[in-house]
């Protein structure tokens, strides 16, 4: 198996079900553009982490997006997750002492918001809110569940600059007529909490589950890759171009014979020369693929 995948579990007799997901190579992949110092680095890779986990989890045909925003030196991050698993993030910070002194979430965002952010290829769009308070993501993740109406959900999520891991649970709805019993959940979550991140961290899904639950039978599916990957388009930078409007653009033209938009989770450079762009001013739509791919 690769060293970046997903697994998922499942409790026999009971309706909780699992899930493992480790990342080694993509946080590589995200760490080799950007030098990030550790505590963001920490905060970008849990949140790639718990992504993953969210994704497979709603088995979402689209993306997920979660992206946390603040008035901290950690302004923005934002990581994103697709069907396949695959994964791409990105976090934006001013130089200040807190990020490397600092403890607890509010000296890295300050006043800030987590947002979930599901993206169906088709169907409706959602998005969750949820303030970013608590001791770190799984806190604020805890948050979110609690105050919306899906399932009962915990997740537990550790990163450094090397390697993510996380593992969730969550409640499945019972069958009509049957209790869900609470007492079980807890006594799962409660076992979780005694997990340490190192073990989260090194530990293959079968002695994890071992150590936490080997009272219970349980069945550990295969596991599916996880890996890095840029949706990013030189259709979808021409949108983002056009976005400017005409005016910008066509001065934008002016000044230089190539425009180039650099994707920022990736490092691509898409450039576009005055052909393109003469095409992009004078009609206000997304180019096909003919054109400018
Ligand atoms: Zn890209």
């Amino acid at each position: 198996m690769s060293p970046d995948h997903g697994q998922r579990f499942m409790f026999d007799g009971h309706p909780v079900r699992g899930q493992f997901a480790c990342l080694d190579e993509t946080l590589a992949q995200v760490f080799a553009r950007h030098q990030y110092p550790a505590r963001v680095a920490e905060q970008l890779g849990q949140a790639l982490v718990a992504a993953s986990l969210l994704a497979d989890t709603l088995k979402l045909d689209g993306s997920l997006v979660l992206q946390a925003k603040g008035t901290g030196p950690l302004r923005l991050l934002m990581v994103e997750c697709d069907a396949q698993g695959r994964l791409r993030g990105i976090a934006k910070h001013n130089d200040d002492p807190a990020l490397t002194q600092g403890s607890g979430l509010q000296s890295l965002y300050g006043q800030g918001h987590l947002s979930i952010s599901l993206l169906p290829n088709s169907g409706e769009r959602y998005q969750g809110i949820v303030p970013l308070e608590g001791a770190n993501l799984s806190e604020v993740l805890d948050g979110y569940f609690a105050q919306s109406e899906q399932l009962p959900t915990r997740l537990w999520l550790t990163a450094d600059g090397k390697r993510a891991a996380g593992m969730l649970l969550q409640q499945l709805p019972v069958n009509a007529g049957e209790q869900v019993d609470a007492g079980y959940w807890e006594h799962l979550t409660a076992l979780a909490h005694t997990l340490k991140p190192i073990e989260l961290k090194e530990l293959p899904a079968e002695m994890i589950l071992h150590r936490l639950y080997h009272e219970e039978t349980i069945q550990l599916f295969d596991g599916h890759d996880i890996e890095f990957h840029c949706p990013c388009s030189r259709e979808r930078s021409a949108r983002a171009l056009i976005s400017l409007g005409i005016e910008d653009l066509t001065a934008l033209m002016q000044e230089q014979p190539t425009v180039s938009v650099d994707c920022e989770f990736c490092g691509e450079k898409h450039q576009y020369d005055q052909t393109d762009l003469t095409w992009l001013t004078a009609d206000n739509s997304a180019p096909g693929s003919d054109q400018l791919q």
